[in-house]
């Protein structure tokens, strides 16, 4: 992980068919900075972060992750590889593979993007495990394991990349209310490491707690953006006020 990495997304635009769902998308993420993005549902915030390494093909926009500069303009195959191994993703349905084991999940991307040899991607994810307490699950399949316990192996898979930027898509939201507090636990964990992040949560009182900046999206464009007190106690665009009242 390169602790300067400098982010940044500008101009970045996306349609599906004839409905624009980013709309000229302009961020910046200091090294360390951990953003929240907030907003109604279908605003374009999964897909904002699923362009951001591409699991999504913007149309425009450019998306700088330190020395790496990948412009939808001119992107190459070769582009798309560097910027998914500069990044990783905590999905909202953990997208766990179900014939491997909680270790097999966390030495996949190891091995199979990072190129490690088996041995050290062994090592490294029984430290992972380790650490999101689940080492008595390492030969578990995630069926056998809880929701909660299934999305803190989605986060330590994302964890053993070491990535210059975690992107978390409502990483709670499919959770029965039972286990979201492990999960929130971990995340702030994770937060508490300065691991540049993004994440999309509808968890306001999280958000506030753990995100140094508040993104409000509307529209697939940002609306207002600023340091948590300022987004939840004071925001300045009525669009922001309106949503806050309806999730508050
Ligand atoms: P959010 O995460 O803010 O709820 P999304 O980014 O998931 O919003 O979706 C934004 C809009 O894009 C929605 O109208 C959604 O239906 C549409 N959309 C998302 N993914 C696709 C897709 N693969 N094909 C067609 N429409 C999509
Ligand atoms: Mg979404």
């Amino acid at each position: 992980m390169n602790a300067d990495c400098e982010i940044s997304v500008t101009g970045l635009r996306k349609s599906f068919g004839p409905l624009t769902v980013l709309n000229g998308i302009d961020l910046r993420l200091k090294a360390g900075e951990r953003v929240a993005i907030i907003g109604p549902s279908g605003t374009g915030k999964s897909t904002l972060l699923r362009c951001m390494n591409y699991l999504d093909r913007p149309e425009a926009g450019v998306i700088r992750i330190g020395d790496l500069t990948v412009d939808a303009a001119t992107v190459t195959r070769q582009q798309i590889l560097a910027l998914r191994r500069r990044t990783s993703f905590v999905f909202q349905h953990y997208a766990l593979f179900a014939n491997k084991t909680a270790r097999e999940n966390i030495t996949e991307g190891l091995i199979g993007v990072r190129g490690i040899p088996l041995a050290e991607a062994n090592r490294r994810a029984d430290r992972i495990l380790a650490d999101i307490g689940l080492s008595d699950k390492a030969g578990s399949y995630p069926a056998a394991l809880s929701g909660g316990q299934q999305q803190r192996v989605g986060i330590g898979r994302a964890m053993a990349m070491e990535s210059d930027l975690m992107l978390f898509d409502e990483p709670t939201s499919a959770l029965d209310p039972e286990w979201v507090g492990e999960v929130l636990d971990l995340i702030r964990r994770v937060a508490d490491g300065r691991q540049t992040m993004l994440i999309v949560t509808h968890e306001m009182q999280f958000a506030r707690e753990i995100a140094d900046r508040i993104v409000f999206m509307e529209g697939g464009r940002i609306v207002e953006q600023g340091p948590p007190a300022q987004i939840f106690d004071n925001p300045r665009d009525e669009r922001t006020r309106a949503f806050l009242r309806r999730v508050g």
